[in-house]
């Protein structure tokens, strides 16, 4: 099932919380500041390792740490497309994103998910179309799979809350 509720990623209790992160993994302003900040250093610390193992995490990929002092279990840090108007193939790395976290989250057995409106803030992607990806590719996902069992968007703000809940009602 997908949920959607307005508030702060890094108060929700779900085995997982995505982050939206960018490609160095060492953190950033935006939701990625926040995580870093309310979980502690251990979450930067599984991002330095994975840094030395495989480098920068490409646009469109996932990777997974522990939540450190957060009422998740797992971080799932993805990078979103910065936005170009549209010629860039955002949509497709945007989607890529969503369906990549949710492939970790299955292998790692979570089976509650929660989402911040990846690219929609510093990265620029325009709410409405980010939202039309994200339910679109998480409700594909959901009906291949059968996993997880719950989905939460988490929007920080207004428009985007409103915009995802018209879309999951319809
Ligand atoms: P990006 O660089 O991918 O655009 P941002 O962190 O700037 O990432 O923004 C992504 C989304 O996360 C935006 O909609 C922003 O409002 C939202 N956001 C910022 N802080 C939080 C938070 N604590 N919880 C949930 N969403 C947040």
């Amino acid at each position: 099932m997908i949920e959607v509720i307005k508030g702060d990623i890094t108060k929700v209790h779900a085995d997982a919380i995505v982050n939206a992160a960018n490609s160095s993994l060492l953190g950033g302003g935006g939701v990625d500041g926040a995580i870093h900040r309310a979980g502690g250093p251990a979450i930067l610390e599984d991002c330095r390792k994975i840094r030395a193992r495989q480098g920068e995490c490409k646009t469109g990929d996932a990777v997974i740490t522990t939540a450190g002092n957060l009422p998740a279990k797992f971080v799932i840090h993805t990078v979103g497309p910065v936005w170009n108007g549209g010629t860039k193939n955002e949509a497709e790395k945007l989607a890529n994103c969503y369906k990549h976290s949710l492939e970790l989250a299955v292998e790692n057995k979570c089976d509650t998910v929660a989402f911040p409106n990846i690219s929609t803030g510093i990265y620029g992607y325009p709410k409405d179309q980010a939202a039309e990806i994200a339910v679109k590719t998480v409700t594909e996902f959901l009906n291949e799979h059968k996993k997880p069992g719950k989905v939460i968007f988490v929007c920080f703000d207004e428009d985007s809350y409103s915009i995802i809940k018209s879309l999951i009602h319809h």
